[in-house]
């Protein structure tokens, strides 16, 4: 593959490294497997980070109203800098002050692959970002089967999107992502040990007390 540009300068650029447990990274050689980590992050506005790896980082959304596993139910997906892959087994806080300060959990994490076809072919993941149409196979600890990231664009933002805080962070660009379950045998299942780390077991409150420590 060409050398592409180093797609975590916006990654480094926010954090200091000093002041933040979070890892610096670097870009990686994809795996035989690939990745994908749901991060449940209680900034200043409590989020769930979805990032999927492509091309050697971890293309990343944050879903303020976190994962359904109704096919129904679209939640709003707004796309965030790319992580380098070492942010998948990141849990702990990020310091008052600092970007994105407040606790971070692993919520789920494991492998995904792409089902995405377009005449019985499957469309690379990269294709799939740049179309804005990503269907995956996720093997999580708690989040099975297919999964759809929607980009939704030209829509005006101010009349669709469901809520005041949708409709506040999605205004400056028009376009926007939507999340869902696609339908499949695993579709409408509970989630089990939703309130708890897919790494470490932990609240999100041991996480934060353990970490200031
Ligand atoms: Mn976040």
């Amino acid at each position: 593959m060409a050398t592409q540009k180093d797609s975590l300068v916006a990654y480094r650029k926010r954090r200091h490294f000093k002041r933040t447990p979070e890892p610096r990274g670097t870009k990686q050689a994809s795996a035989s497997q690939s990745l994908f980590v749901i991060q449940k992050h209680d900034a200043s506005h409590l989020h769930y980070d979805v990032r999927i790896e492509i091309n050697g980082v971890l293309k990343s959304w944050a879903v303020p109203k976190g994962i359904s596993t109704k096919p129904a139910e679209k939640h709003l997906a707004i796309p965030t800098e790319d992580h380098p892959l070492s942010y998948a087994h990141f849990e702990g806080l990020i310091p008052a002050g600092e970007y994105g300060g407040g606790t971070v959990m692993v919520w789920d994490i494991g492998t995904y692959r792409n089902i995405k076809k377009v005449d019985n072919k499957l469309l690379s993941m990269d294709r799939c970002l740049k179309r804005g149409r990503i269907e995956v196979w996720l093997d999580g600890k708690k989040l099975k089967g297919g999964y759809a990231l929607i980009k939704t664009a030209g829509m005006k933002a101010s009349t669709k999107t469901p809520d005041r805080r949708a409709r506040r962070v999605s205004s400056d660009k028009k376009t926007y992502w939507l999340l869902l379950k696609m339908k499949d045998a695993h579709a409408a299942k509970p989630i089990r040990n939703a309130t708890k780390s897919a790494l470490t077991g932990r609240t999100m409150k041991q996480i934060a007390q353990e970490s200031s420590e």
